[in-house]
């Protein structure tokens, strides 16, 4: 597919935020021949993939989560290098551990033989049938979708329109992610294993569009990993191989205001007085600072809705606990009405739902010798259409969640545990996130694809988006993809 390009080789090209998809932009751009410079608030790179570093634990803030390498081999080949040499990704087995109310556990492996018989002996050999067939569907709805309408820009909707959308929609891709799982699977904790990645896309299982599911592929099917060191440990690699090729990093520096002139943005200006002159800019920035800064709203028939937020407590406690998978799902009995709780009523979930991940399980070093880092995020509402004032509940909720984390899991951590770290929605909002969510706009029908803000900007030549608000979306391989998206548009 040709579509509209920006720039011209040997540009000189400013990305706006060493976030994920900034670093990937840069390095593409980088690979490319262009001369790249690239400007971040913060003293180091990664973004919402953040960190912070309390009393000997290497906490990461953002994600856990890591699927996808091939995508990171992807940027790192942008300029020539191997991951392998610069990051160790470490596979995570079990992917998951799923732990459910009644007391049933089923670990999630990546490898399929190794996974339907785990589901015959947790649920027997029908649902291990399906499980297979399962498989398969979404194997086939990843492959339909990868290239066409993940990696792939758009100029319209129209271009959307072709062999692959007929296939896509006839493999069941706009059903309803819960009612295509179903066809195959019926068992209800089963459902919830291949299902509750709709969080990651902002909707409910039964309201989302069965082409999220191909979350579902990324989590269960093509493995999960761990960069030795901590998830900061990918951002710092990138980084790292980006400036051995050339680009200039400005830490520190928040960009205030572009330089516009007919049409085309011709410097960038920091908070330090610094004018840098750029013939092309990729801005990383949250959706309505980007918009603030090019001057510019853009029109849109429906409004934009912000996904659910998240709060997250990271804790330290003894390593008593060596069985503990490095992520475990808890999940409460209630399942519809969690979604309902945070989605539609904005209130707090009245039977949590818990990802506890535990980074010591892959790298002890990321904790003082003989103590586990924590990390339970809990699915939460964001600040649009809420009444929670989290600056006086925030404290309370997260030792109410490490109560459900002790009775559901961890017999006896609050004996010895440290509550290191809170970031509930008011601070995702104070760092600018919108509605108090870092995890962006909603993967809703009206914001997918060709519907979702474009990488583009009508009216301004030289300007193209990136990251988790624009195409194709949240998440670490997606911001990957967008930072490649963007240095297309300006370089084809
Ligand atoms: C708690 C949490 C859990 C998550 N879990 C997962 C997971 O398990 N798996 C997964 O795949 N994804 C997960 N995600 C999502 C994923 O981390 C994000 O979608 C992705 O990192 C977004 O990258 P980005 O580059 O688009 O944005 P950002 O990381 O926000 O990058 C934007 C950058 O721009 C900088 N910036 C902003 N304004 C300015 C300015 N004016 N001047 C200069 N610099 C500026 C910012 O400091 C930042 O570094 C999670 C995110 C969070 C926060």
């Amino acid at each position: 597919m040709v579509t509209r390009t920006v720039g011209r080789r040997g540009d000189h090209v400013v990305v706006v935020g060493a976030g994920l998809a900034g670093l990937s932009a840069a390095l593409h751009l980088a690979g490319r021949g262009h001369a790249v410079t690239v400007v971040e608030r913060e003293p180091w790179p990664g973004g919402r993939a953040g960190r912070v570093d309390i009393g000997g634990y290497r906490l990461d803030t953002g994600p856990t989560v890591l699927t996808m390498p091939d995508v990171i081999d992807e940027v790192f080949a942008a300029v020539g290098a191997e991951r392998s040499s610069r990051l160790d990704l470490l596979p995570v087995d079990p992917a998951y551990r799923a732990v459910f109310a009644d007391g049933s556990a089923l670990d999630v492996h990546s490898d399929g033989e190794r996974m339907a018989s785990a589901i015959e002996d947790f649920a027997g050999a029908a649902q291990a049938r399906g499980y297979r067939q399962l498989r398969d569907w979404l194997t086939r709805l990843y492959r339909t979708e990868f290239d066409r309408f993940i990696a792939a820009n758009f100029d319209s909707p129209l271009s959307l329109l072709n062999v692959q959308l007929a296939r896509l929609a006839a493999i069941g891709g706009f059903r309803r992610w819960d009612s295509m799982v179903s066809r195959y699977i019926s068992d209800p904790r089963l459902r919830r294993v291949f299902t509750f990645q709709s969080l990651y896309a902002g909707v409910a299982p039964h309201r989302a569009l069965a082409i999220y599911a191909v979350i579902a592929y990324m989590d269960t099917i093509s493995g999960v990993f761990f960069p030795r060191g901590g998830m900061r440990a990918l951002p710092d690699a990138l980084a790292a191989a980006a400036v051995d090729n050339g680009v200039q990093f400005h830490y520190g520096s928040t960009v205030t205001h572009l330089d516009i002139v007919n049409g085309r943005v011709t410097a960038v200006h920091t908070d330090h007085a610094q004018r840098v002159a750029c013939d092309a800019v990729v801005l990383t920035t949250e959706l309505p600072q980007t918009y603030r800064l090019l001057g510019r709203q853009p029109r849109r028939i429906w409004p934009l809705r912000a996904s659910p937020s998240a709060v997250v407590v990271h804790v330290g406690c003894r390593s008593i606990y060596p069985a503990t998978a490095h992520h475990t799902l808890c999940f409460g009995a209630a399942w519809q009405q969690t979604f309902t709780d945070i989605i539609d009523r904005g209130q707090l979930m009245r039977d949590p739902s818990l990802l506890v991940t535990r980074p010591t399980a892959s790298d002890p070093g990321l904790a003082p010798a003989g103590r586990d880092l924590l990390y339970v995020l809990a699915p939460a509402p964001n600040l649009s259409g809420t009444t929670i004032d989290w600056s006086s509940v925030g404290g309370g909720y997260a030792e109410s969640l490490l109560d459900t984390v002790q009775a559901r899991l961890l017999p006896g951590l609050r004996d010895d545990a440290q509550l290191l770290h809170l970031v509930h929605p008011a601070d995702w909002a104070r760092q600018g996130m919108l509605a108090g969510t870092p995890f962006s706009l909603a993967h809703t029908f009206t914001q997918t694809g060709p519907f979702r803000p474009a990488n583009t900007v009508r009216g301004i030549d030289n300007a193209v988006l990136a990251g988790a608000s624009t195409i194709p979306g949240v998440g670490v391989p997606t911001a990957l993809i967008s930072g490649r998206l963007a240095a297309d548009r300006i370089s084809g």
